[in-house]
């Protein structure tokens, strides 16, 4: 099938923060001939390609002078089945929480924590999604991807993918690897993770004593329609800074101050602070300048109230950060991907 392009088209549907900015070409790719040759046409015409999948982890501040291409490939298949686990493979541009769903009809547990993460299968790997306890890397098989500066097909395995905290070889190097389906290894039988946030308590009011894959999923689910907007209402990318992780030195100074800050020790001797805490306590929480705001729940969340353009929405954060430096000596970092 040949991909049809389209001109100046509206990135407001293709956002989860509703920013109306235009591409200048815009088409989808269903499949890995589609995706050859939109990237060989582009070549041709000397434009760039920007890849986008949901859209739910981006902050688009200006129109888009290149093609914008969008991953709507489908299909999900199981790869090998031992008894015990199960190798399953998903498309790029299957949305992710269906995904999610389906593995859990199957009987296939693993992917129960990571409900309700907006967005596709082949953005997920990019910044190791997690939730819950639980990262993609956690029950990663490997991925296929097409090396764009070689043309080349790359089986990348798990160390290949250096992921870290929302972090990983692909968004290390923007661009480079267009990631068509990815593999993950689910179990027939449930390891349950309950000891991240308010899940095993959810459990418990709900009844619920010896948890199934799928009941662990409704009570995320729950939890998360508490807590997160819901794009669709008020736009948003979810979290919007990264949890900072500073030296165990830095919180000690910190706390001399602000003997509440919520940290946690990581494995290395370094500490994880609660970006969201620090916007709070900074009182940025339910602010709004504009259209561009602080969610008045989530402190980590930043909202387009409607008309907001994604430089007010940056110009924010900025300030956010520049103000989080200052008081804390903490630097924050964006988590979406900005354009
Ligand atoms: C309400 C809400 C809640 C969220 N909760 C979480 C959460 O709990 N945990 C979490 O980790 N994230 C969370 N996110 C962020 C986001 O949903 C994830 O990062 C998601 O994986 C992004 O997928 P996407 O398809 O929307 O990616 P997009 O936003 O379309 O793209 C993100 C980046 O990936 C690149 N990309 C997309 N597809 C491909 C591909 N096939 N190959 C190569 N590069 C590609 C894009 O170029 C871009 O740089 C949340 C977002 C929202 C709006």
């Amino acid at each position: 099938m040949t991909a049809v392009w389209q001109e100046q088209v509206s990135l407001k549907p293709y956002n989860t923060f509703g920013i109306d900015v235009k591409a200048r070409y815009f088409t989808q790719a269903h499949s890995d001939e589609d995706v050859r040759e939109v990237l060989a046409q582009a070549r041709q015409r000397e434009l760039a390609v920007h890849v986008i999948g949901g859209g739910s982890n981006l902050l688009l501040t200006r129109d888009i002078d290149a093609v914008v291409l969008h991953m709507a490939s489908r299909g999900r298949r199981v790869i090998s089945d031992d008894g015990e686990r199960v190798v399953v493979e998903a498309q790029a541009g299957e949305p992710w929480h269906p995904f999610v769903q389906w593995s859990l009809a199957q009987g296939y547990c693993g992917l129960e924590n990571l409900s309700l993460i907006p967005g596709t299968v082949g953005a997920a790997p990019m910044q190791n999604v997690g939730a819950y306890g639980v990262e993609i890397k956690d029950v990663f098989a490997g991925l296929t991807a097409l090396d764009r500066e070689t043309g080349e097909l790359r089986d990348f395995s798990l160390q290949a993918c250096a992921f870290g905290y929302r972090d990983s070889v692909f968004k290390r190097n923007p661009g480079r690897w267009l990631i068509l389906r990815v593999r993950f290894a689910l179990r027939h039988e449930l390891q349950a993770h309950l000891d991240y946030g308010p899940v095993r308590q959810r459990l418990a009011e709900q009844g619920v004593e010896q948890p199934t894959a799928q009941a662990i999923s409704d009570a995320i689910c729950s939890i998360r329609r508490e807590k997160l907007p819901d794009p669709a209402e008020l736009g948003n990318a979810g979290s919007f800074f990264k949890n900072p992780v500073v030296s165990a030195e830095q919180v000690a100074s910190i706390r001399t101050q602000y003997p509440g800050v919520v940290a946690y020790p990581q494995a290395d001797g370094q500490v994880k602070l609660a970006a969201g805490w620090l916007i709070e306590q900074a009182g940025w929480k339910g602010y709004r300048e504009g259209d561009a705001g602080v969610h008045r729940l989530q402190s980590l969340v930043l909202v387009n109230y409607g008309q907001a353009s994604g430089a007010q929405v940056h110009a924010l954060a900025q300030r956010i950060q520049a103000d989080i430096l200052e008081r804390f000596g903490v630097a924050l970092e964006m988590e979406p991907n900005l354009y």
